[in-house]
């Protein structure tokens, strides 16, 4: 009886502007029946607000307790429900449930959805009272706001915010995903990756090449000039590759030993006569096709590492039943 309970309460979100130009925000969650943190920013009195909750927690005491909780009575509040994987981002409690935002004056729904954690590259479809509406909207009291991920909406669907690639889908990647670099690499697919790629230029070229940003960085993706991201879940490159393919659709768009896997150049055919004093015995006497990178001079052929990886080139083609491209 206790857990139906709790399964079917409401949570909450406090979002306080914080530190210099309003920029930051501090974000609580907080079952609404609870006395958790955020209905304690509502208690009245000091009398009622016991000074040993404030030792309890001594960052809440220095940041926010010393305002007046007057201005806090006056915030608004609006219902948002994040839908399927959107909710990967919240904490454990609130997720799959509505969530009780409260914030002052009509920030942009944007500011809100980013405040409770969800990156706007991953969210497809926003909803205000039951209209679609872009990331400028302005959210206001007693609103209802629905947030839809890519996956939520019906295959094929376009996104109306326009944050999903059109065309050739290319990518570019954090330092943590070099496996998986290479894994796009090997299925043909433009993949920019360095070690020591600083976060500000990842974010700019993406944003200037229209790339999309892998990363395992959720407050990387919430940077303005990133306009195209998602937050990589799987920790397994393998696993990995397969959820980018599925993510993006591109099963159909895979074309294996067309990229140079230590550069990300395109490969071109080289007759295996011009070669031949590069290669080693048996690599001149079982295989009969090369292909060379015009950029750092690697060649390349069909060997034992490509068929190492056939096996997870063929699940990635499983995904939709496709063939790779010639
Ligand atoms: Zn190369």
């Amino acid at each position: 009886m206790r857990r139906k309970k709790h399964t079917q309460g409401r949570s909450s979100i406090t979002v306080h502007r914080t530190g210099c130009g309003g920029r930051r925000a501090a974000v609580f969650f907080a079952p609404t029946q609870s006395m958790g943190a955020g209905l304690w920013l509502f208690r009245p009195h000091k009398s009622t607000f016991p000074d040993s909750a404030l030792q309890a927690f001594p960052w809440f005491s220095r940041s926010l307790a010393p305002r007046s909780r007057l201005q806090l009575t006056r915030m608004n509040a609006a219902r948002f429900e994040f839908h399927a994987d959107l909710n990967d981002f919240l904490p454990r409690g609130p997720r799959f449930r509505p969530l009780e935002v409260r914030f002052r004056e009509s920030p942009s729904v944007k500011h809100l959805i980013e405040a409770c954690g969800v990156p706007h590259p991953e969210v497809a479809l926003i909803r205000i009272n039951g209209a679609v509406v872009d990331f400028s909207a302005p959210v206001h009291d007693g609103d209802r706001v629905e947030v839809l991920p890519i996956s939520a909406l019906p295959a094929g669907a376009a996104s109306p915010l326009e944050n999903q690639p059109e065309g050739e889908v290319r990518f570019i990647l954090d330092l943590h995903l070099g496996r998986l670099a290479v894994y796009l690499r090997i299925l043909g697919f433009d993949s920019l990756y360095r070690n020591d790629y600083e976060d500000e230029e990842l974010a700019r070229t993406a944003g200037e090449q229209g790339r999309v940003l892998l990363t395992r960085d959720q407050r990387l993706l919430m940077r303005s000039q990133v306009r195209y991201g998602y937050w990589v879940r799987a920790l397994d490159p393998q696993e990995q590759i397969v959820e980018v393919i599925s993510r993006y659709r591109l099963a159909g768009q895979v074309k294996p030993f067309h990229r140079c896997l230590r550069c990300n150049t395109r490969l071109q055919p080289v007759e295996k006569k011009a070669v031949l004093e590069r290669l080693e015995p048996l690599t001149r006497r079982y295989y009969h096709e090369f292909r060379r990178c015009p950029q750092c001079d690697q060649i390349f052929w069909k060997g034992s590492h490509y068929e190492r990886m056939q096996a997870l080139v063929d699940r990635v083609l499983a995904l939709d039943g496709k063939r790779p491209s010639a």
